[in-house]
Formats: structure tokens, sequence, C-alpha cells
């Protein structure tokens, strides 16, 4: 049996990733989302197991020294990572499995899983990266600087990147994705 395809989507903070993710799995119920585990505290409205496993600190580094991650990072002041048996065992299975991280993780699992599809999504301009980091309206101005300095300067590791989708329209950017995995599908080496 074929392996399952890893879509790895990322990119700067703001570009968008988290809706176009969801926006994803609506219309591609076959594949399987990695539920991250975060050290943050929950958002509004966000259910632990479900968005995120929430976690403490020692918890977390527990789980690090365990071996339990197939990549990790620290973001903004919290931990988030990706629990390494639930992806391998689904990909095994010959389950599509997609994952909406950071660039520092995507470049990590692409160094132990490099047949993984890696997909850098960006924002249209970076007014509107601006805008879409305020208009979350969760964090401080200075928190809002330092996200939108450091989506800027993210922007220049696409090039480590399969692939590279505009977020000009959610709807756009997920078809783009999807045809990304079809032509992954038909590729010769995955037969
Ligand atoms: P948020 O706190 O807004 O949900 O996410 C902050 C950032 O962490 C986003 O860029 C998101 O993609 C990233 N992120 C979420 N889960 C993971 C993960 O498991 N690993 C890594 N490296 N980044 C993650």
């Amino acid at each position: 049996m074929n392996k399952g395809l890893l879509i790895v989507l990322s990119g700067p903070s703001g570009a968008g990733k988290g809706t176009i993710c969801k926006a994803f799995l609506k219309e591609n119920k076959d594949f399987i989302l990695s539920v991250s585990a975060t050290t943050r505290k929950p958002r509004e409205g966000e259910i632990d197991g479900v968005n995120y496993f929430f976690i403490t600190k020692e918890d977390f580094e527990k789980k690090i020294q365990n071996d339990e991650f197939l990549e990790y990072a620290s973001v903004y002041g919290s931990y988030y990572g990706t629990p390494k048996s639930f992806v391998i065992e689904n990909l095994n299975k010959g389950k599509d499995v997609i994952l909406e991280i950071d660039i520092q993780g995507a470049l990590q699992i692409k160094e132990r899983y490099p047949e993984g599809v890696f997909i850098f999504i960006v924002p249209p301009s970076m007014k509107e990266l601006r805008n879409r980091i305020e208009k979350r309206g969760t964090e401080t101005e200075e928190a809002i600087n330092e996200r939108f300095s450091s989506a800027f300067n993210e922007l220049n590791f696409a090039s480590k990147y399969d692939y590279v989708v505009v977020n000009d329209e959610v709807n756009k950017a997920v078809k783009r994705i999807e045809a990304i995995v079809m032509a992954e599908k038909c590729k010769i080496e995955r037969q």
C-alpha cells in the first residue's frame, strides 16, 4: 500500500494559513488534520484536543525528551509541536495528513520527512499582512509589531518550499492546494 501524502502548510504569521487549512479540510474530508500541542493559553472558543492540545511547559519538555514530536518550535514565547506517532501512523496506513505549522517547524520536517509536500502561504501584499495581523485583535501593539516584522523576514524562506500559494481569496487558495495535491498523487515516484 502507498503511504499517505503529508501536506505541510506553512508561511508567515498573518498569511492566513489557519483559515486556508480549515477551508481545505471542509472540502477534502479524507485528509486528517494533525492537532498540535502547545503551551500557550487557549483563546476564547478554542477547545482542548480540537484546536490544540493545551499542555504545560513541563509536560511539553517531557515530550521533547521522549522524542514525541516530529518537530517543535518556540513561537512568540510558547512551545508548539506536532505529535510524531499520530502523523506517522496515519501516513503508514495510507491516510493523507495535513499540518499547519510555522516555518521553523516546517524546515525541521523537511529534514526528517523530505517526502512531505511543503507549501508556503503568502499574503497578497504587505499591507494586507499588516491588516490581518491587526484584525486578530488579541494582541498588544508591541506584539503586533513583533509579528509583522518577523513575518516580513520570514518571507525570505519561500525558496526552501516546493510550492508558493498566494492567499488573495480563501477559495482560490484552496483550489490551488487541491491542484498541488492532485499533481503530487500523479507523480511517477508515488505510483
Ligand atoms: P496561534 O497561536 O496563532 O494558533 O499559532 C501561532 C503560530 O504557531 C502559527 O504560525 C501556527 O502555524 C504555528 N503552529 C501551530 N501549531 C504548530 C506546531 O505544531 N508546530 C510549529 N512549529 N508551529 C505551529
